[in-house]
């Protein structure tokens, strides 16, 4: 099984490669911003908890997270494996992710950093905000959001470094050659 951990600010394009590398390996993408998006247009009991979290651009409390990890691998078995897009984000997450990965009998195998500077990450969130117009891709959010990213999210490099586990990858280029970067370190 291959576990993948797919790292990286806001606008670092982790949902684009997330794409291609569950397609080329056979893993299953396991997006937690994709799935609370879902959950949101279909104004579900989750998705009004969490709307208003999400358009300050803050945090989904950790404790909604485990259980909806939990039943995004049920639901997926038949896979090589699973890339996590957007998890975990925080250090309790993290540890979660580690006793949820032995309940499968599977562990991390590599968490996979897209380094791109901060000026680029705004640059492309703006760009996303006129073309998509996710309602927290705004001047305000963004910047809110790559402080909680810096803060709350940037810290976990250390935790898996400290595993041995962390790959960094240039995040600037076209999606090609991220994504080439990308399956060099997989292969
Ligand atoms: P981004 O491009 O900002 O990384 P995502 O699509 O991954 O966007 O996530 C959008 C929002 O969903 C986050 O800003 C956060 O509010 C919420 N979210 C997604 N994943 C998590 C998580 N693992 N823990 C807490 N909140 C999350």
């Amino acid at each position: 099984m291959k576990n993948l951990i797919l790292f990286g600010p806001p606008g670092s394009g982790k949902g684009t490669q997330s794409a291609k590398v569950a397609e080329k390996y056979n893993l299953a993408h396991i997006s937690t911003g994709d799935i609370f998006r879902r959950e949101i247009s279909n104004e579900t009991p989750l998705g009004k908890k969490v709307k208003d979290i999400i358009n300050k651009g803050e945090l989904v409390p950790d404790e909604l997270l485990i259980d909806l990890l939990r039943n995004a691998i049920k639901q997926n078995r038949d896979v090589q494996g699973y890339i996590f897009d957007g998890f975990p984000r925080t250090i309790q997450q993290a540890s979660d992710l580690d006793k949820l990965m032995k309940e499968f009998n599977m562990a991390v195998s590599k968490v996979l950093v897209l380094d791109v500077n901060e000026e680029e990450v705004v640059k492309r969130l703006l760009k996303r905000a006129e073309l998509e117009g996710r309602s927290d891709d705004n001047e305000d959010v963004i910047r809110n959001r790559m402080g909680v990213y810096r803060t709350q999210t940037e810290p976990l490099i250390e935790y898996y470094s400290e595993k041995g586990l962390v790959s960094t990858i240039k995040g600037v280029g076209t999606i090609d050659d991220i994504f080439e970067f990308l399956c060099k370190e997989i292969d």
